[in-house]
């Protein structure tokens, strides 16, 4: 596809390229999921190739060399890689592929276990197909009722929401099922945990028989495959052992800090190892991420934060000014562990260490992006070594002492 091939149009607020650094990993794939090793074999229609490499794109990272072809061929996938290696991204363009434009009819769903997620998909798929004029639309909560039926009864062909607007909207007769022949669960292994399966099965006898399913995450614990012949036909199945999950791009270090009290101090001590470009902190309740940040605030450090009780409007005023660099460092909760892409994030500091397995490695993977350096500090109690050391050995991977120049791996 000659014409593709020299579209050389870089949108000049894309960053250097970077390679990504899991090309040398491996899959477990189910046999015959060749590589394709460029966007142009892939069978991509031609408008489409145009918004991908006008996005930035120039070579499909290792899951898009495996997965793409499968899903827009219409099988089931389940395709696990590496956070930040462009999963969620080979969401946005495999549905640009797969609708028909020329129909106002919803084609695709895409569901995501957050607001910000779900919007952000629907941004990427809005950049990626703007050659080919998709029309998507972000359903989620928190939002004009109003302005989803307006923007569903107008017309569009993909859907990236959450459970519960979808649903609802579902419901109302508003966002029409049946036509839908693709459903993806990003984060899927969240998606299919206990806090949004039953709100998954509530959309999904909506939607029509032959539909295909595809199931994308970083992480896919055990129970999570094993359900899958429930819901789906032959799937291809492209999964990382988890002692290749973690990446070597992002640094892991832990800071003893016997008790609780002196988490703070540390964390001030961090502070312009913080700002040199920008961090995400997290803590495991939103009460205390209240507290942490008026606690910094009063001590006249800088910080911006955000959780689920907000407020919808200011969640995204938080958001903007973050993605934009406007602010450099955010306090939350695990509403952000999972997703959220901001290349700038070089420092993840986990001021409580997570309550799973799964989400260790999904807030750490807020750094890191596409092959960029990374650092994650563990803030550790004497009783959460034993924690640390487990996900150490689950990952097989390490997590050193944090030294003194920690701001120079940044
Ligand atoms: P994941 O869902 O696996 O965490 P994302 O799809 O969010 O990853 O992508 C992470 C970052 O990498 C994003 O900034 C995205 O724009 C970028 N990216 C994804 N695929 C490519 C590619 N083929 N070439 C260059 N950058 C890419
Ligand atoms: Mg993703």
């Amino acid at each position: 596809m000659a014409a593709a091939a020299t579209t050389s149009v870089v949108p000049p607020n894309r960053r250097r390229a970077v390679s990504a650094p899991e090309d040398k990993l491996e899959f477990e794939t189910t046999e015959g999921v060749e590589p394709i090793l460029s966007f142009d074999q892939m069978g991509i229609k031609d408008d489409l190739l145009r918004g991908i490499y006008a996005y930035g794109f120039e070579k499909p990272s290792a899951i898009q060399q495996r997965a793409v072809r499968p899903i827009i061929e219409g099988r089931d996938v389940i395709a696990q890689a590496q956070s930040g290696t462009g999963k969620t991204s080979m969401i946005a363009l495999t549905v640009c592929q797969v609708v028909d434009t020329s129909s106002r009819e919803v084609q695709a769903l895409i569901l995501s276990p957050t607001r910000e997620l779900a919007t952000q998909t629907e941004k990427v798929i809005l950049a990626i197909g703007d050659y080919i004029n998709i029309q998507a639309h972000s359903c989620i909560g928190g939002k004009s009722v109003g302005e989803d039926i307006r923007k569903l009864e107008f017309g569009v062909q993909v859907v990236s929401g959450t459970p519960g607007r979808v649903c609802d909207m579902i419901k109302r007769r508003t966002l029409r099922t049946r036509a839908i022949k693709l459903l993806i669960l990003d984060e899927s292994d969240e998606m299919l945990s206990r806090g949004f399966k039953d709100q998954i099965y509530d959309v999904y006898r909506y939607l029509p028989p032959e539909l295909q399913v595809v199931l994308i995450s970083a992480t896919l614990p055990h129970e999570i495959l094993e359900m899958t012949n429930k819901f789906m036909t032959d799937p291809v199945r492209i999964l990382v052992k988890r002692d290749e999950l973690t990446l070597e791009g992002i640094k892991q270090f832990f800071v003893a800090v016997e008790r609780e009290e002196w988490k703070f101090d540390t964390l001030c001590d961090l502070y312009d190892t913080l700002t040199i470009t920008q961090a995400v902190i997290f803590c495991n309740t939103k009460r205390k991420v209240e507290w942490l940040t008026e606690k910094m605030r009063s001590n006249n450090f800088t910080v911006s934060h955000m959780h689920g009780d907000m407020p919808q409007k200011e969640r995204d005023a938080i958001m903007g000014e973050f993605r934009s660099g406007t602010t450099r460092v955010l306090i939350t909760t695990d509403v952000w562990a999972r997703g959220l892409d901001v290349q700038q994030v070089s420092l993840v500091i986990n001021y409580d260490l997570p309550n799973n397995r799964e989400l260790y490695i999904h807030r750490i993977g807020r750094s890191g992006r596409f092959g960029r350096k990374g650092v994650a500090i563990n803030f550790v109690k004497s009783d959460d070594i034993k924690i640390l050391r487990d996900i150490e050995q689950y990952y097989s991977t390490q997590i050193d002492e944090m030294p003194m120049n920690v701001a120079d791996l940044i």
